[in-house]
């Protein structure tokens, strides 16, 4: 169906890094079971590194291929009031949104440059699109679209922040 995400095989989503090292995407630490995922559920795969808890990653399927990148989650102290991830446009409360940092693709210019974003803390907006999993004691937006809608826009809203990234003009 329209929307659903194809099938990633490993390779492809190590390969698929566009802000690290081909040594550092080599060895990154998949989620866990993330053969047995329900790719056609999702809108885009992400996951927090399982042995360190402010490394994340996104990888979206796109028409010129999976696209990766690593995000760094920098500590905030929860908000009093309500927050969106700008992925998945979910609403949540408390620590459930977080800054996430994703460097630029390295030049020699830029080395240093990246760009930061609020997301959902355990960067599960896949499952928060599709209505799989849902933040506690916080009403959403009214919403009238459809699942397979919401799913596309998670996805473009990925596709547009990594082409963000890798932009150099573009700020
Ligand atoms: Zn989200």
């Amino acid at each position: 169906m329209l929307g659903d995400m194809r099938a990633l095989s490993e390779s492809e989503i190590r390969n698929s890094f566009e802000n690290c090292s081909h040594g550092e995407a080599q060895r990154l630490h998949l989620p866990a079971h993330w053969d047995r995922s329900d790719w056609q559920s999702m809108a885009f795969l992400g996951w927090i590194d399982p042995k360190s808890p402010h490394r994340g990653y996104v990888v979206v399927d796109s028409p010129s291929g999976a696209r990766g990148i690593v995000l760094h989650r920098v500590q905030h102290r929860g908000r009093p009031t309500a927050q969106m991830c700008q992925f998945c446009l979910t609403l949540h409360g408390g620590t459930g949104v977080s800054m996430y940092s994703a460097a630029r693709p390295a030049t020699k210019k830029e080395r240093y440059s990246s760009l930061g974003t609020y997301l959902c803390s355990d960067l599960g907006c896949s499952e928060y699109t599709v209505g799989s999993k849902r933040p506690e004691g916080i009403r959403q937006m009214e919403e009238t679209m459809t699942i397979e809608d919401r799913k596309e826009r998670t996805t473009d809203n990925v596709r547009r922040f990594i082409q963000r990234l890798s932009d150099r003009r573009g700020r």
